[in-house]
């Protein structure tokens, strides 16, 4: 069966090659497996695959502040000795540390979010999908939870160009802050957060009273759940709650962050859900019918986050794909079962109560019964003012001809182990 969809999926052959440093969670190599599932499956068959445009400062500033994208093009782990002010200022050090090739990882994961943006935009493809983007945690002036730009941010600015209304939904384990947070007081985008809440868990924010603000009231939606959240109550909640904010909002596109920290068994996560059970939720919003861009995100099992977005890629296709995985040069790290859906579920207890749920639905039914009646929901004509966006009438023609510059296309899958099309290698890259 194949996919009605048109499919535009972005790699960067070097994106799974960055090293947050020892011990770090975050590990880009997930991208690198991930991608090998995709080839070995033949997924790309059916889908246009692109070496993804690199974002440029320029495009960074467009949410972010001059000082802030300053620093993370200058600073390196040779210099960085010289910048301790700026570290603290921005956030940067712990969780968000100064690597190799830093800038060149943001401008990867950033671009391909923009082009995807700007595909979907000229209706070039109904689905943009970019595994290595999501960093939900960035904000404008500070790094923050392993994310240093913030691509969606930028990716849904873009959007706002052609659509009226854009919807984001982020089914990450953590808070969706940083969009959130960019778009709290515009009804132009709704952000829905579906993540862990309480106990301190990161990032402490996106509790169900946080609805937005000013024009943006209730146009930010949370969904706060306690551990070991199953795939039966995930879904009792999300195609409910999302099925009334699609006909509520009557957004134009929607951009789903796919975090894979939500699995059970996740190094970071507390929740239970299957490869299956969060699939499921990638099907549902699928199904709206509408311009799809599909980012990446959290995930900390290495070999479950490319199970994870492997099985999505194939479901967005509307390809079956068999349970038993090819072979392929990282095989090892799937033992010992070497199968795309393991079992995922762990001995966590289900905290989620029949009770709490009751109160999450009617909390977020009371929120978007106020959202019908909103007097904004004509809102073609208000651009939010929160940062500088310009609403053009015209696509920009500086980033559309750089995406179009940039924009190799890859057919054949081999073309990436074939001789070596990277030009801009990074020389100081620790690969
Ligand atoms: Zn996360």
């Amino acid at each position: 069966m194949g996919s009605t969809k048109t499919v535009a999926y972005f790699f960067d052959p070097d994106v799974g090659n960055f090293h947050y440093g020892q011990g770090h969670p975050m590990k880009p190599h997930r991208l690198a497996l991930t991608h090998s599932l995709v080839l070995h499956y033949g997924l790309y068959k059916r889908m246009q695959v692109y070496r993804p445009y690199r974002a440029t400062v320029h495009d960074m500033c467009r949410f972010h502040s001059e000082d802030y994208i300053d620093f993370l093009q200058r600073v390196t782990p040779q210099n960085v000795q010289n910048f301790t002010k700026s570290l603290q200022q921005f956030n940067v050090g712990d969780d968000c540390p100064v690597f190799p090739g830093l800038f060149n990882f943001c401008s990867m994961y950033t671009g391909a979010t923009l082009e995807g943006a700007v595909k979907l935009n000229n209706n070039i493809c109904d689905i943009a999908v970019n595994w290595a983007g999501g960093l939900h945690h960035a904000k404008k002036f500070e790094a923050s939870g392993f994310c240093y730009v913030n691509d969606i941010v930028i990716g849904i600015l873009e959007l706002l160009k052609y659509h009226p209304r854009v919807l984001y939904v982020d089914i990450d384990i953590h808070h969706g802050d940083g969009v959130q947070e960019a778009f709290y007081l515009t009804d132009r985008v709704m952000t829905v957060s579906f993540h862990k809440y309480g106990n301190h868990f990161f990032p402490g924010t996106g509790d169900m009273y946080e609805v937005g603000a000013e024009g943006g009231k209730y146009y930010s939606l949370n969904v706060p759940l306690k551990d070991g959240i199953d795939d039966h109550n995930y879904r009792q909640l999300f195609n409910p709650i999302m099925q009334q904010v699609v006909e509520f909002f009557r957004p134009t596109c929607i951009v789903l962050q796919c975090g894979a920290d939500s699995l059970g068994c996740d190094r970071l996560g507390c929740f239970n859900l299957s490869v299956k059970g969060h699939g499921e939720c990638v099907s549902f919003m699928k199904g709206f019918n509408l311009p799809l861009l599909v980012l990446g995100g959290g995930g900390y099992t290495v070999r479950n986050v490319a199970r994870c977005w492997t099985h999505e890629t194939a479901l967005l296709l509307d390809e079956e794909v068999n349970n038993e995985l090819p072979y392929n040069e990282y095989f090892e790290y799937f033992s010992p079962d070497f199968t795309l859906h393991p079992d995922t579920s762990t001995r966590i207890e289900n905290c989620n109560t029949k009770g709490y749920l009751e109160q999450i639905r009617q909390t977020i039914n009371d929120n978007l019964k106020s959202l019908s009646h909103a007097p904004s929901v004509q809102m073609h004509d208000i651009p939010p003012d929160l940062f500088s966006l310009e609403v053009v009438e015209e696509p920009d023609p500086d980033i559309r001809e750089s995406v179009q510059d940039q924009d190799n296309r890859i057919e054949p899958a081999n073309e990436y182990y074939d001789g070596d099309k990277d030009q801009d290698r990074d020389n100081d890259l620790d690969v």
